[in-house]
Order: structure tokens, then C-alpha cells, then sequence
């Protein structure tokens, strides 16, 4: 296969890169790369995913867990299309929210779908009814509002939107409609992994699984979004609305029933104590629930239904009850239920397991590369996401996997063949690979204190006065830019009331906004070009992911504490599964998400080649043999008690 790659300059680990992403995609494999900063993953990926595509008539899928990571998709695409006119059609595709444009339905928040819904129904939208043109007159209106910006590819969504806007059409049809005609469609997971989202994609695109060139970045983050898409709660205070919409259309049968569940629901609370906010609860415990939804659930969504057309509506409290009753009944295994009080009392059900789900989409479509620079151990996030021969729990995924790949059908007869050697072959469609950073080693430096730690059982005010003193000391000597990333707000909170510096201080708070965010931001970049400032931010943050501080913006990084997770019910029950499944609970559920954040907010540091930096590692528990598996194999700390002299040397 050709690969269209627009830079004329390729480093060797951005060919070996290429090289393996053209060879996953060619022979339909799925491909699990820990890539560095600084190889230019996306380019790498997306150049011989998209000459692939373009010659064998499949579409190529970059989904990303954050819109700002669309600009850079493309841009690349642009780039490869001006170099060797291609003709690529790229689309950003983000949600039906950022790009409502009706002044009224775009201000609602939490019924925002149910108020869309609606006006798209009463056909009260004219946004909507402009796109689609239901009568002869409106679609010769539809038509010529159109023209012309169904065309509009390669542009950010907030171009299509404005232009939809000028046009009085509604900006998330229009991507729909286009997106039929695009060889690359940039998006969030959950357009292709959530499945209620991903049918209406895919219809959209008029393609189907087998024919997506999928790429996954920043896919650390994929087990968890995995997750939370499949939980789902329900709570007294939505029953007791259902309850009156039973009672609006006089179906007392119904209300009847919801009122036992309300009565069950009030006996399971009673698990809870007062200073606790959810308790753990059996299956069987819900069986009075799955009865309910075996033998009313028809009942219930005919009296939903009457509700909603007599009174107009989309919104129904007792509708989303079925659903959650509907999700009670296809229980899947390894799910944790709670009893909880959020506001309300009301009943969690936690999935633990995102391999069904990462499996639905990866066993199918036709190849598949998930990258990131902290993907390390990859074992680890080929067992979580299930794309590992690991035992007899996968044996059907691994089935369908590979008989999906025609080059394994080959090789082997049938699907008896295939079992009887399913325990000696190593899953021909997975293909796993860490890459070295292609950044010279002396433009970074890794330094690494201990003799202090923000382990819970020993934070103290001695401990928070030595580490600000550590922060203080390295500073003072860094010729810019700071960040200093704690594992939570408390211990910054704390850490910060000892803190000596004369530099200026800015700091994250819990719940900023996008503007206060990008203004925070900005103010810090500013001081890296006068004396060097402070900025306080938490490892796992919006901050420590996804923004670049490149040259002067960021000199050098402090990584306070081994930011752990709360060990709460969940965590426990997600330690106890992957304990249970690959004997490595602590390994997966606990210290291998806290390195994974850690070395994201390291990376802050050095995002261009020439550029020069310092990270600090602060904790006596980053030098502990247990993460070593999660470091890169080519990752060194100097260990030091006196970094202001490390920093001074490096810098001087
Ligand atoms: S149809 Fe479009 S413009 Fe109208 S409310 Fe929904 S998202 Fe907004």
C-alpha cells in the first residue's frame, strides 16, 4: 500500500510507527501502540489509515475523548490533501448540544435532548424543519439553504455552525447529512462505542462496522469512558414523577406497581447509615425489580407512551424507568449494584467489565489502532479492553475476532481447528508496541525526591511543609514556567498555605468553567515569557490532559504525590474484579490509573523537540519497584534530595 505521508521529514520511530500502523491496517489487525509525544501519532496513524481507506472504499473513524484534539485531525487531513490533492472529506462531528443553534433549546441543560426532541417532533424547530424540508414548498427552501454548505469539509464544527446559523439550518443535520460523503469522520468515543449513539452514526454514514478504519486516541482513557457509559442509576425522586404521569393518564395498575417499588426501594435505603453516601448490594436484592420489569414492563411503557402524547411530550420519568428496568433485566456479569444518596435515594448499577463493549466495536470493524503515550503495560489495556488471548472468559470474542480477519480464515479450516489451537496461538490480530521517545534525552531531565509522600495515613503538616519547601527551593530555580500537580484539591489546599515562593501563583479550582479554564491558562503563558510563574493544578485534571505548553509556556513540572484514586466501593469492587479475572487487581484497578496520570501530567513539559525541561517526581512511592511495569522501558530518575542543583546544573 502507498501511504500518502505529508512531512518530508520522517524520524526513524515515526517510520517504524507507519510502517506498523500501514502493516495493522492492511492485514485488518488491531493495533495497541504506546507512542511517546513527539512521533507525531497523529499523522502517523492517520496517513496510512486514510490511504487505505481512500483505495478500499472504507471510512476512517479518529475518535478522540476531547473536541480540542479535533483542530490537529484536520489539519492533517487538510495538509495531505494540499500536498498530493487527495481529495479527502473530513468532518468534526461533536454533539447535538455544541451545535444547537436555537437560541432557546441550546440555553436548556440537563433536558436539553428531551426539549430538542420535542421541537424537532412539534416541528416547533425551524432549524430543523429548514433542514429537512417536509413539505414540496420547504424542501425547495431546504434545497437552497443548502447549497453550498453541504460542501463545506475539512472545516471545524464551529465553521459548519456558523454558517447553519447564518442560514437558519440546524448544524447537527447538516453533519449528519454530510457525513455520508466523508472518507473521515472525527469524533468522541461514544460515536462509535455507545451503541444507541453509534446506530444513528452509522446509519448516517451509510456504512457499517467491517468497514471502518477505527483509530482510538489518547486511549488510556477508553476503560473508563467504557464504563461510564454502561452505568445507569434510578432515584425516589424521578419514581415519585413517574408515579404522577401514571396518575395523568389514569393508569392506576401502574401506579400501583411503582408505588411497591418506591415501598422496595425505601427498605433498601435503610442499608444506608447516616454518614454514608451508598452501600453495596446483592443481586438477588433487585429481584423484586426484575419481577416488575418481567411481568409490567409493557404495561408501563404503554401507560409512558399515553402519558407523552397527551401531554405532548418526549420527557417521560416513567419511560426512563423502563429503560433502566429493561437494563436490569439484560444484566450483564461483574456488575456492582449500589444503594445510594445523591439528593436522592436511588439504586447504581456499575458494570466493571468494559470488554464487552470495547469488544462489540473492535471484534468487527476492519481495523482498529488505539494509541497514546502512556499505554503502558500494554498487556494490561489489551486484558481490560479484552483484545488478549488471556483465557477460556474470551473464548467466543476471540472467536468472532478471528474468524472476522480474512487472512485467519485462511489459515485456518474451521472454526474446530481454530479452538483446538486456540490455547498456542497468540491472537494473530493483535499487534502491541512501545515506541522510544524520538526527543533528544538531554532536553529532559527526570528527577525523583522521597523521603516524603501524600500517602493518606501519613499526611501531616510536617509532610505538606516539607514538600512546599521542596516546590519552593526547585522554583527559584527554574529560568520560567512551572506546574506543580497534586493528587487532589485538599492536599494543594494544604500544601499551598506553606508555600514561600515570590513568584506569582495561579491555581486550578474544582469546578471552573471552559472560559475561566482558558483564561487561567492563558495568564500562565504569559508569565513564562517574564519571570516564570506558579500554576497549582491536579494530576487527572483538565490541565495534566489534553492542553500543550510548548517552548516557554512550561520549564518544568512537579508531580506531587502518587495520585491514586478514592478508595471507595467501586474502586474496591474494580480491584476485586480484575483480581478474580487476571490475578492483578491492584495492578489494574488501582496503581497502574494512578502512574498512567501521573505521566500525563509529566508530559506537559516537552511537547517539541527543542524544547528543554525538568520533572520532578515528589513522592518516596514513584521510586518503588511495584511501577516499574508502568514507566517506559527507556524512562530514568535521578534520585536526589537537593533537585534545586539538579535544576540550576541542567538549566545553567
Ligand atoms: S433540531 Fe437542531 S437546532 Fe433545533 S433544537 Fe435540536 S439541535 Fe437545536
Amino acid at each position: 500500500m502507498k501511504v500518502w505521508f505529508p512531512h518530508e521529514k520522517v524520524r526513524a520511530e515515526q517510520n517504524e510507527f507507519v510502517k506498523d500502523a500501514a502493516e495493522a491496517i492492511t492485514k485488518g489487525k488491531i493495533f495497541l501502540a504506546h507512542a511517546p509525544t513527539g512521533l507525531g501519532k497523529t499523522v502517523s496513524s492517520l496517513a496510512p489509515a486514510l490511504s487505505y481507506a481512500l483505495e478500499n472504499n472504507k471510512k476512517v473513524f479518529f475518535l478522540t475523548p476531547k473536541i480540542s484534539q479535533h483542530e490537529i485531525v484536520l489539519a492533517t487531513a487538510r495538509m495531505m490533501n494540499e500536498k498530493f490533492n487527495l481529495g479527502i472529506k473530513a468532518i468534526d462531528l461533536v454533539g447535538r448540544k455544541q451545535m444547537c443553534v436555537d437560541p432557546f433549546t441550546s440555553r436548556t441543560g440537563m433536558g436539553f435532548y428531551e426539549a430538542c426532541a420535542k421541537r424537532k417532533k412539534d416541528k416547533t424547530c425551524k432549524y430543523f424543519t429548514n433542514a429537512k424540508g417536509y413539505t414540496p414548498k420547504q424542501k425547495a427552501v431546504s434545497m437552497r439553504l443548502k447549497r453550498g454548505v453541504l460542501q463545506e469539509y475539512n472545516n471545524s464544527y464551529l465553521h459548519i455552525k456558523e454558517q447553519c446559523q447564518h442560514r437558519e439550518l440546524c448544524p447537527y443535520e447538516i453533519t449528519l447529512e454530510m457525513i455520508k460523503g466523508a472518507h473521515l469522520i472525527i469524533g468522541d468515543y461514544s460515536h462509535l462505542f455507545h451503541e444507541d449513539i453509534s446506530e444513528g452514526i452509522l446509519g448516517a454514514a451509510q456504512t457499517q462496522l467491517e468497514d471502518i478504519v477505527l483509530i482510538v486516541d489518547e486511549a488510556h482513557n477508553l476503560p473508563e469512558r467504557l464504563r461510564d457509559m454502561l452505568e445507569t442509576s434510578f432515584d425516589v425522586s424521578a419514581l415519585e414523577k413517574a408515579i404522577k404521569e401514571a396518575k395523568n393518564v389514569g393508569d392506576f395498575e401502574v401506579e400501583f406497581l411503582l408505588k411497591d417499588i418506591e415501598k422496595e426501594m425505601l427498605a433498601l435505603g435503610k442499608k444506608l447509615s447516616l454518614d454514608k453516601s451508598e452501600a453495596r448490594i446483592e443481586a438477588h436484592e433487585l429481584d423484586f425489580l426484575r419481577k416488575i420489569a418481567r411481568d409490567g414492563i409493557m404495561q408501563m411503557e404503554e401507560t409512558a407512551e399515553k402519558f407523552m402524547t397527551k401531554n405532548k411530550t418526549e420527557n417521560s420519568y416513567l419511560m426512563a424507568l423502563c429503560s433502566f428496568l429493561i437494563t436490569l433485566l439484560h444484566e450483564k456479569q461483574h456488575t456492582l449494584y449500589l444503594v445510594q444518596r445523591k439528593g436522592s435515594l436511588g439504586i447504581g448499577v456499575y458494570p466493571m467489565d468494559p470488554s464487552e463493549l470495547a469488544s462489540e466495536v473492535l471484534s468487527k470493524v476492519h481495523s482498529a489502532i488505539l494509541m497514546s503515550g502512556t499505554l503502558l503495560p500494554l498487556q494490561m489495556y489489551s486484558d481490560v479492553l479484552g483484545i488478549t488471548e488471556s483465557g477460556e472468559r474470551k473464548t467466543e470474542k476471540e472467536k468472532t475476532q478471528l474468524l472476522h480477519n480474512q487472512n485467519v480464515k485462511e489459515q485456518f479450516a474451521s472454526a474446530k481447528e481454530l479452538s483446538q489451537t486456540k490455547k498456542e496461538t497468540a491472537n494473530p490480530r493483535l499487534l502491541r508496541k512501545e515506541y522510544k521517545s524520538p526527543f533528544p534525552k538531554e532536553n529532559r531531565i527526570n528527577l525523583f525526591v522521597g523521603g516524603v509522600t501524600t500517602k493518606y495515613t501519613s499526611r501531616s503538616t510536617g509532610q505538606y511543609t516539607q514538600i512546599a519547601e521542596i516546590i519552593d527551593r526547585a522554583v527559584a530555580k527554574v529560568p520560567g514556567n512551572t506546574i506543580v500537580f497534586f493528587p487532589s484539591f485538599d492536599v494543594m489546599q494544604s500544601v499551598k498555605g506553606a508555600m514561600k515562593t515570590r513568584r506569582q501563583i495561579l491555581k486550578q479550582e474544582p469546578e471552573m468553567s471552559q472560559d475561566e479554564k482558558t483564561k487561567l491558562i492563558h495568564n500562565f503563558k504569559l508569565l513564562g515569557s517574564r519571570f516564570g510563574g506558579v500554576l497549582l493544578a491536579v494530576s487527572g485534571g483538565s490541565i495534566a490532559e489534553g492542553i500543550d505548553f510548548p517552548g516557554d509556556y512550561l520549564s518544568c513540572a512537579i508531580i506531587i504525590g502518587v495520585p491514586f484514586g478514592k478508595m471507595d466501593i467501586t474502586t474496591q469492587a474494580l480491584i476485586d474484579f480484575y483480581e478474580k479475572e487476571f490475578h492483578k487487581g491492584w495492578e489494574y484497578a488501582y496503581n497502574g490509573p494512578a502512574i498512567t496520570k501521573a505521566m500525563q501530567a509529566a508530559g506537559r513539559v516537552i511537547r517539541t523537540e527543542t524544547d528543554r525541561g525538568v520533572i520532578v517526581f515528589v513522592d518516596e512511592r514513584f521510586g518503588e519497584e511495584r511501577f516499574r511495569q508502568y514507566y517506559p522501558k527507556d524512562f530514568e530518575m535521578k534520585k536526589t534530595n537537593e533537585p534545586e542543583k539538579e535544576i540550576d546544573k541542567f538549566f545553567g
